[in-house]
């Protein structure tokens, strides 16, 4: 293998989190550990508060500096690890479901207080859809939170994965003491603000050691025992091929705003993590360790000053080297393109780069050549495939509302949901626009940006759709007579797929009963 020695040092991965949970918090200390930043505080959150326009002024703001914080490349131990950011407000789900294609592994942060919540459930789906491998970490320990083996049973149950415990709390909340580490069987005791140095363990030759009863009081330390000879029982050593194949995730207690349990998570996800994998595409499998370069597409971000238009594609590279100023094949454009200036992203610097290896994600300059999706390569044909559009939730039509700028709006819209932003429906028969999207806010940025970026006027207009759903058929007659009877609930996509938009549940399960020879599709693969 050509580039074995840059494909194995490096880890690309992503931090999933409901709102809150500890997902800037935890960012920060990965990146204090990897020295790419030396104070606290240095990460943004990239959060709305609330649900408000005044917000909508702070998202633009934020969108442009969550570009250099959208992936942040550091090195800890010789290796490499590029931890790509997600949206955590709910309503840009879609941009952080996409984010989850182009890295190999998570790691999932729950807060001990609240459990399993409503994002976390939803970003686990994704993970399990494409067997992700993951790591939770169990944050903010030193508040009262749940009953550690309740909480255990919950997530399991919730998000259906089966948890590997690799340490255990002794206690939480103001009786929080620290963590015992399954694996080397050290303590770790907890001080609030602590460093997390090295002498913070407590070497413990085993269970018995009447060092543990020295350090957590009798009571703790009999509570400690009886805990570990029941979950040594039950998982024994972690299976990390099990990990790999994303059936079973190992966590960590710890607290992340006190830094604790964070090096340990971090030493272990470097040992088990997978480095950049192979990848599906419609041809072939791509080998990560293939000479030849391969990369694909799987956010746009816009340049929200209106003077310059230009957007970021955001390429993660899936074989071979990536070069400054070299040709390569943009499939579905079937032309060469070069680019001259792709950034990598150090921390919160920009730094043009003269080359890539696969994990790593790259910025590159687009006047409008690239959707989300878009593969390039030396020269094959094929398209990563597992790049998902997930049925939208609120539906609107678009109503133009300057008829002198139709074209305007028209190239709009349809850069718009190149990048991502909502998905675009057309009702057959008609030229009604249907815009869905997962959030209300996000009808908000696109009024916005059609106004300032396209001078066009638009307004949405309620509809009572509940879910959109992609349509496939064996019989392409019934299909059709389907798509011709349900002609005011149907329509087709951006790409001319077939979709059916149901009023309500009720109507759908209807539907899905009364056609057995039709498959109705949540989630749609671009490719
Ligand atoms: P995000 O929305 O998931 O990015 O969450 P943040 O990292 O912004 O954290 C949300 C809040 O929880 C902040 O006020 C943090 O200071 C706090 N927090 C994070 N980790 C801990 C922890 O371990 N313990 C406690 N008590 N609070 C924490």
């Amino acid at each position: 293998m050509k580039y074995e020695k840059e494909i194995s040092r490096r880890k690309t991965f992503a931090i999933i989190s409901h709102p809150d949970a500890g997902k800037t918090t935890l960012t920060e200390k990965f990146l204090l550990f990897g020295g790419a930043i030396q104070t606290a505080g240095a990460v943004k959150s990239n959060k709305i508060k609330k649900h408000a326009t005044s917000d909508f002024m702070d998202i633009e703001r934020q969108r442009g500096i969550s570009v250099a914080t959208s992936v942040m490349t550091f090195e800890y131990k010789d290796f490499l690890i590029n931890l790509l950011d997600t949206p955590g407000h709910k309503d840009f789900a879609e941009d952080t479901y996409r984010t989850l294609t182009a890295v190999d592994s998570v790691v999932l942060v729950v807060d001990s207080v609240n459990g399993v919540e409503a994002q976390t459930r939803r970003l686990m789906e994704v993970c399990r859809m494409r067997d992700t491998p993951v790591i939770v970490f169990i944050n903010k320990m030193d508040r009262d939170g749940k009953n550690r083996f309740d909480l255990l049973e919950e997530i399991e149950k919730e998000l259906k994965i089966s948890l590997h415990p690799m340490t255990w709390p002794i206690n939480s909340g103001k009786d929080f003491k620290g963590v015992y580490n399954l694996d080397d069987k050290s303590l770790r005791l907890f001080t609030a603000n602590t460093k997390a140095d090295d002498e913070d363990v407590i070497a413990i030759s085993d269970l018995a050691d009447a060092t543990l009863d020295a350090r957590i009081g009798d009571r703790d330390a009999a509570q400690l025992r009886e805990d570990v000879e029941l979950i040594d029982g039950v998982y024994g050593q972690l299976n990390s091929a099990d990990y790999l194949d994303g059936k079973i995730a190992p966590v960590f207690f710890g607290s992340a705003v006190n830094n604790f349990g964070v090096k340990e998570m971090l030493d272990t996800f470097i040992r088990i993590a997978p480095t950049p994998r192979d990848r599906e595409t419609t041809r072939r499998e791509i080998a990560a360790g293939e000479d030849k370069f391969s990369g694909f597409v799987f956010k746009i971000h816009a340049n929200l000053d209106p003077k310059h238009r230009d957007r970021i594609a955001f390429l993660r590279v899936c074989s071979g080297k990536f070069e400054r100023n070299r040709y390569y094949h943009h499939v579905r454009l079937d032309k060469d393109f070069r680019f001259s200036n792709p950034y990598t992203f150090m921390a919160r610097s920009k730094d043009v780069i003269e080359d890539a290896f696969p994990g790593d994600v790259v910025g590159l300059f687009d006047t409008g050549n690239f959707k989300i999706g878009d593969t390039l390569t030396e020269g094959e044909d094929f398209y990563f495939t597992g790049i998902p559009s997930f049925s939208p939730e609120i539906f609107k039509e678009l109503v133009n509302k300057d008829p002198m700028k139709t074209k305007q709006l028209e190239k709009g819209i349809r850069q718009l949901t190149d990048e991502g932003v909502a998905q675009l429906f057309t009702q057959f028969g008609g030229t009604k626009k249907i815009i869905g999207c997962v959030g209300e806010l996000q009808f908000e940025v696109i009024q916005y940006r059609l106004l300032h970026e396209y001078s066009a006027a638009c307004e949405f207009r309620a509809l009572p759709f509940y879910k959109a759903c992609w349509l496939t058929s064996n019989d392409q007659k019934k299909l059709d007579d389907f798509l011709r009877f349900k002609q005011t609930n149907s329509g087709e996509d951006k790409d001319g797929h077939p979709v059916y938009l149901a009023q309500s549940e009720w109507f759908l399960n209807t539907e899905i009963q009364n056609n057995p020879d039709i498959q109705f599709h949540f989630t749609s693969e671009i490719h």
